[in-house]
């Protein structure tokens, strides 16, 4: 499949119904942004000749990447003069454009999602739009959902490593001949904790005849566990 700059490009050079203003505009930023020299720089006056300035611009020196990826659209421009007139127009249009240099050209960009979008749909690039729309809602859906499995892993991590912990007292408890000076409720619940090393509080509380809260098995947990810490 073609790549989105190219299909961006496409996109815009079927553009072809404008009013004369508009069309000078186009060709003047073609010429341009084509690395033509130019004695007086043409200014676009009117808000749909800016528009089409900048398609002209981007068709002759401009590329995007492709919105699955990342969000950025480039004009390369032959001097700073060029530079300054596009971010001018950009500005105008409520973008925030900004400059680098690159092989000694500056290069006038855009950074960010939603104003990648704004400069297509302006240009005339709607289809473009609609793909880039399209993938930044999949990205904000995807990020959710890895943002949900991150969280839920280290809630798993946290539990397993609790449980560790309290295994290891428990044999600490043991192996310094505790365990069976322990309180009923507290040796039954070291038992319970080693017959089951992963359950969870409310599962290891409900093994107990007769069962005990989760809050109850947390309190006995960590008795066992201080008490391990004092051997
Ligand atoms: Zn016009």
């Amino acid at each position: 499949m073609a790549s989105f700059a190219s299909r961006v490009k496409s996109e815009l050079q079927g553009v072809t119904r404008m009013p004369p203003h508009c069309r000078r505009a186009q060709n003047a930023a073609r010429r341009i942004y084509a690395g033509g020299q130019q004695d007086v720089l043409f200014e676009p006056k009117k808000d749909c000749c800016a528009r089409a300035f900048l398609r002209g611009a981007f068709l002759a020196a401009g590329t995007v990447s492709d919105p699955a990826k990342s969000y950025h659209l480039e004009i390369t421009c032959p001097g700073e003069r060029e530079a300054v007139l596009l971010l001018t127009l950009m500005e105008r249009c409520g973008m925030e454009p900004k400059e680098m240099v690159r092989k000694g050209m500056p290069v006038v960009y855009i950074k960010e999602g939603q104003q990648v979008r704004d400069l297509l749909a302006m240009m005339g690039a709607t289809v473009a739009m609609m793909d880039l729309e399209n993938a930044r809602i999949l990205k904000g859906v995807r990020g959710n959902v890895n943002r949900r499995v991150n969280c839920e892993t280290s809630n798993i991590n946290k539990a397993v490593a609790a449980g560790m912990k309290q295994i290891r007292a428990i044999r600490a408890l043991e192996a310094a001949g505790e365990l069976d000076t322990l309180s009923d409720g507290l040796y039954d619940i070291a038992q319970a904790r080693l017959a089951h090393p992963d359950a969870t509080l409310e599962e290891l509380g409900q093994t107990l005849v007769p069962p005990v809260s989760k809050s109850g098995v947390n309190h006995r947990l960590r008795k066992l566990c201080e008490m391990a810490e004092q051997l």
